[in-house]
């Protein structure tokens, strides 16, 4: 590995004027006058790109470079950090030696200079890294990432990671992916029956689409724990905030009851928010310029005010107090949609709320039953312009209710019986989350599209590339 060159957004500064420096990166732009090409190059180690001034009078291979200095180009550059005398930048590279690693013909290059869609973008998602705006968004998502982490040691948890194939619905959704050694293509020809016998498990399985209960095995035993890691739901939503691989932060705490989940939660969220502000400061103002104005204000609403906390049923009487023509009738009993959802965060609250206790028929199995009999322990985040972005419970500690509930929800029992073990032996008041990775990322860049906060997206009809 090279270790001479030096990271652009290391040597950007004005102590390093006179110093001899070499960089590595690729062309951005490039404007000619008189001889002289002015190159900003960019090697994504942040935002801002270097203005590089190759000097035909400086530089023996000039007129070969020329023709070959198009964007879009790999090159390293030797020369001397000056004074920059133009607007636009403290300080520019004056090149004594540039060396083209890898041409960008521009007849086929498909990222030219001009602004392109989110849309087009999409369809080269092995070459969007390159633009300012996913650049800026894998940075931001990085930093957030590890921030997690940090969150979680401070707190005293351990990470776990927890399968990625596993045979229970956690959700209950009915939403997974089959994970098969089978040669489908061969049992369609034969129309032969499906014998999960002889399948690689000996029974069938899917991608998870939850490491909850994994993790609750763990919290059992550690106290508190955390898994991070993609999660999988073949739901058919073609919507700007669901994906068919996205990932998952899930923390699991013994005992903890939802009013400590709750707060966790909150804790998380400032300390997330708080903390990329600061690390990302350069990609944070390009998003609040470029993709939302309004951004700023949001993120402090986050920081800075306590979340309002409302039961579900209050919810229900607030949006129907509310005199809006919602699309879908809210009614006790039925799930909140995006559109009230949004109503409350952003019209009703303008800022973060939780909603809690939900009737338990719209909940999955594992939620505790609080004494009415007929709501659960449940929590949702709700943020303006995401949604939900966290969805968590106390969960179900007591044997008996639990299988009530498992029994009711048509589950195979014998699939769970590890998880009723839990409850059998050394049970707890215990409760946990899920925060939606994407969700968190879109709401910190402001970013509309949640294809846009993931490097390569899994959804509906596409998994290429
Ligand atoms: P939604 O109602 O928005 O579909 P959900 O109730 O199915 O969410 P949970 O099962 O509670 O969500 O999952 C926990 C979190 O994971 C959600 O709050 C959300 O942030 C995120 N999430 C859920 N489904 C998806 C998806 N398909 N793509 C991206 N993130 C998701
Ligand atoms: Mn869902």
């Amino acid at each position: 590995m090279q270790t001479d060159y030096k990271l652009i957004s290391r040597i950007m500064a004005k102590k390093n004027i006179g110093a001899d420096l070499e960089i590595r990166g690729w062309l951005r732009t490039k404007r000619e006058s008189k001889g002289i090409s002015f190159l900003n190059i960019n090697d994504g180690s942040s935002l801002a790109g270097i203005q590089v001034v190759a000097d035909s009078a400086r530089l023996e291979n000039y007129q070969s470079l020329v023709p070959v200095l198009t964007t879009g180009c790999s090159l390293r550059v030797r020369g001397e950090l000056v004074k920059s005398p133009a607007k636009g930048q403290e300080v520019e590279l004056l090149a004594a030696e540039i060396e083209i690693y890898g041409p960008a013909p521009a007849e086929s290059y498909p990222l030219q200079k001009k602004r392109h869609s989110f849309e087009f973008l999409r369809g080269i998602a092995h070459l969007r890294p390159r633009t300012n705006t996913l650049g800026a968004m894998t940075r931001i998502r990085s930093n957030l990432a590890r921030t997690i982490h940090d969150f979680f040691h401070r707190h005293n948890f351990y990470q776990i990671h927890t399968p990625i194939i596993t045979t229970s619905d956690c959700e209950g959704a009915g939403e997974m992916f089959n994970v098969t050694s089978l040669d489908l293509a061969r049992l369609a020809e034969q129309d032969d029956q499906l014998d999960f016998r002889r399948d690689f498990f000996g029974c069938p399985a899917s991608l998870t689409v939850s490491g909850q209960l994994e993790a609750e095995a763990y919290a059992l035993a550690l106290g508190r724990v955390y898994t991070f890691g993609p999660t999988f739901r073949a739901e058919n939503s073609h919507t700007s905030r669901h994906l068919a691989e996205f990932w998952m932060l899930e923390p699991e705490m013994a005992f903890f009851d939802l009013a400590d989940d709750m707060n966790l939660a909150e804790n998380l969220l400032k300390f997330l928010i708080t903390e990329v502000l600061e690390q990302s400061r350069e990609d944070f103002n390009f998003f609040s310029r470029f993709v939302d104005k309004s951004l700023p204000a949001r993120l402090q609403a986050v920081r800075e005010n306590n979340f309002v906390r409302i039961s579900y049923s209050e919810a229900v009487d607030l949006l129907r107090k509310s005199g809006r023509n919602f699309q879908y009738p809210v009614k006790w009993g039925t799930d909140l949609q995006a559109e009230h959802e949004r109503f409350l965060a952003e019209d009703y609250c303008q800022g973060p709320v939780i909603v809690f206790d939900y009737p338990k028929a719209i909940k999955p199995f594992y939620m505790r039953l609080n004494d009415d009999g007929r709501t659960v322990a449940a929590m949702d985040v709700l943020l303006p312009g995401i949604g939900e972005i966290i969805g968590g419970s106390q969960r179900e500690e007591r044997f008996a209710p639990l299988l009530a509930r498992m029994e009711e929800s048509q589950l195979d029992i014998k699939n769970y019986d590890w998880y009723l073990d839990l409850r059998r032996y050394g049970t707890v008041p215990h409760a946990g989350f899920g925060l939606g990775f994407e969700r968190l990322v879109q709401f910190v860049t402001g970013l509309a599209n949640i294809r846009d906060v993931i490097p390569f997206p899994r959804v509906p009809g596409n998994a290429v590339g």
